[in-house]
């Protein structure tokens, strides 16, 4: 029996495009649904029963930090590698038990990991990485205080960024982070909240520095993804090639035209500032950047209603830090406020699988797209508590089911 068969009877299974449920039987074999509507008859191949739950294509999460298992990521760097993998085991597992299947790390994952997973060492989503990101000097993943001016740039510290001047600097940064395999290649292009000199309103990157790494990625049929809040950031990034604005809480009209007129994505994620607001102190972020995220949170619902009347690209993702991690979900009743839960879906579907230059293969139940999937006990269209409160009674990888019980 190939473990990546797998055939779920009686599902009702939401067909993401058309926004809708089909009724039948899905075929996975060998980690792909061969047919979505046949009747198979063959019996030697695990089933499972899917009357009156519902099924949906597995999760991707667009911008989490599997190595964040603290929130005072500057002392991130000082770790051992070998025990922030051990905590990026369980966070990464955790991730998978709340359907998510895919994710999307956006700092600090690296090619160990990504094999770890792939070979099944590690239990946990399919990982898209970056490596480090790149950071000008002051910049949001600078992790020095002012009095300090040693920086760790050693390819295994733990720290989720590299610090990098000059056009010829960062282009050389992100040629050698896509030498170690990255899917994209991250920038802070703008200030933070869990940095310690930096201010929000800041631009990062010259434009000439930004044009060169956008260069760079695209030469190798890769993306840039950039950290921005403010329009000012937001709107310069975009128009030097960017095609992935990370948080854009503080965006102006003029970022919706640019999104559009790019085909670019934006990956808000609301949950890190409620999350924050709540609980970030204890979990070690300070009080000066505790104070930070009231600035962005006010702007961030704003934003994302903005961007969803605008028609832009919008990918769920949350940014989750520390033991805050276990919020992952709550983002799908935060954008419920005021997105439709099927186009939520879609951010954390088909939207998403677009950014990852994954089209067709993962977000979507069709032939030839990755057999992975969630079960719902309840209509996550009508109800959106079952994603934001609920785990799925099963998660399936690839014909595979990786999670159940919840
Ligand atoms: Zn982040």
């Amino acid at each position: 029996m190939n473990p990546g068969d797998l055939i779920v009877r009686n599902a009702t299974w939401l067909d993401i495009e058309a926004g809708d449920y089909c009724e039948g039987d899905l075929e996975i074999r060998d980690g792909r649904f061969v047919d979505v509507d046949a009747q198979p008859s063959v019996s030697d191949v695990r089933e499972i029963d899917a009357a009156g739950a519902y099924v949906l294509p597995g999760l991707i999460d667009c911008h989490v930090h599997v190595t964040a298992h603290t929130a005072d990521l500057p002392a991130l760097g000082t770790d051992s590698p070998n025990y922030v993998a051990m905590h990026t085991a369980r966070l990464m597992g955790d991730m998978l038990d709340r359907g998510f299947t895919t994710v999307r790390d956006v700092a600090g994952a690296d090619y160990g990991l990504h094999d770890a997973q792939v070979e099944g060492l590690l239990r946990g989503p399919r990982l898209f990485f970056g490596g480090k990101a790149l950071s000008q000097t002051g910049g949001h993943a600078d992790p020095r205080g002012r009095g300090e001016s040693y920086v760790d740039s050693s390819a295994t510290c733990s720290h989720i960024g590299r610090v990098v001047d000059g056009v010829d600097a960062v282009r050389a940064a992100a040629r050698d982070e896509l030498r170690k395999g990255a899917h994209h290649i991250k920038i802070m292009a703008g200030g933070g909240v869990a940095s310690p000199t930096d201010r929000i309103d800041s631009t990062q990157f010259s434009l000439d520095e930004i044009t060169a790494v956008v260069e760079e990625a695209e030469a190798a049929n890769r993306y840039v993804a950039a950290h921005a809040y403010t329009g000012r950031a937001i709107n310069r990034a975009l128009r030097a090639g960017v095609r992935s604005i990370e948080h854009g809480n503080l965006m102006d009209d003029e970022s919706v035209a640019l999104f559009l007129e790019h085909d670019a994505f934006v990956t808000m994620n609301l949950v890190t500032y409620w999350a924050l607001m709540e609980e970030g102190r204890e979990f070690g972020l300070s009080q000066e950047n505790w104070e930070k995220v009231s600035v962005v949170l006010d702007g961030g619902m704003t934003a994302l209603e903005r961007a969803y009347r605008g028609g832009v690209n919008l990918c769920y993702g949350t940014d989750l830090l520390g033991g805050m991690h276990r919020h992952q979900s709550r983002e799908f009743a935060l954008r419920a406020e005021v997105v439709p839960i099927i186009d939520i879906i879609r951010s954390a579907t088909s939207t998403a699988a677009r950014l990852i230059q994954r089209e067709g293969e993962l977000g979507v139940i069709a032939p030839g797209a990755f057999g992975d999937l969630i079960v719902l006990d309840r209509d996550p269209l009508r109800d959106v508590s079952v994603l934001a409160d609920a785990r799925p009674s099963q998660v399936i990888q690839a014909g595979k089911v990786v999670a159940a019980g919840g």
